[in-house]
């Protein structure tokens, strides 16, 4: 739809050295200089977040980070927390993502802990929900779409969750190189937009941003986009590499 600014997003999990995340952001930055009407993110390591701040800065570029830890300082050893992110120049935060959830004991509570803990210091949470593969063949996508987006947005009002992006990745398609199908991206989308429309009302699920995430690549994005309920992506493997990036950013 018109009036969403499409959010193109890039997660580069744990790959990349300081000086190779500076190296691509540079690059990235050149080849997308020209991409006015949208909103693009990378989101590099930790240990990469600071040099590549200053790569992008008063580029059209935005940083993001993969995870957070919802304390605001303590004992937590290992942990990182949402004002760290603002004060390393983060305007975006991962939560939720399907290898924090399966490697790293990420549950739909942790999530809502942590959406809660960005918004406090007004980091945009791109929250990610998504069924297995099992799922989908025991035909409960549905049902586990909704239990990820009713528990990890519980509790909040609506004017919180303003900046709030949600990011369907179906785990069977992220890194696999199967894409889910338009028509199943758009089915979940719109699953995902009229639930969120019968927890917080229609303002919100008119303007919210549902991107889609697993195995896009510049081939397939343009498909992906031209969907009504399909507001942009967020891209593993292939944002690791400017040039396919930059052509996923300029999918039109
Ligand atoms: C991801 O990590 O969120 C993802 C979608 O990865 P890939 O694009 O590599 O499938």
């Amino acid at each position: 739809m018109q009036h969403r600014t499409p959010l193109i997003a890039g997660n580069w999990k744990m790959y990349k050295t300081s000086s190779e995340a500076m190296e691509t952001a540079a690059q990235l930055i050149k080849r997308v200089a020209d991409a006015d009407t949208i909103d693009i993110m990378i989101a590099p390591p930790y240990t990469a977040l600071e040099s590549v701040a200053a790569v992008i800065k008063d580029s059209c570029v935005s940083l993001g980070a993969q995870d957070l830890f919802w304390e605001t300082e303590g004992a937590y050893t290992g942990q990182i927390s949402a004002e760290m992110l603002v004060a390393a120049g983060c305007r975006y935060v991962i939560i939720g993502h399907s290898e924090r959830r399966q490697y790293f004991g990420e549950t739909d509570e942790t999530v809502n802990k942590k959406i809660k803990a960005a918004l406090r210091v007004d980091l945009k949470p791109v929250v990610c929900v998504g069924e297995t593969e099992a799922e989908r063949e025991a035909g409960q996508t549905f049902s586990v779409l909704d239990k990820q987006v009713r528990m990890g947005l519980d509790k909040y009002f609506i004017d919180d969750l303003t900046s709030l992006v949600i990011a369907y990745e179906p785990v069977w398609a992220i890194g696999t190189g199967k894409t889910a199908t338009e028509e199943q991206a758009q089915e979940a989308h719109q699953y995902i937009r009229s639930l969120v429309e019968e927890l917080y009302g229609n303002t919100l699920s008119d303007s919210i941003r549902i991107l889609y995430g697993g195995s896009v690549k510049p081939e397939n994005i343009t498909g992906l986009m031209a969907r009504p309920d399909i507001d942009g992506a967020l891209v593993g493997g292939a944002s690791l590499d400017a040039e396919s990036f930059s052509k996923i950013v300029k999918f039109r």
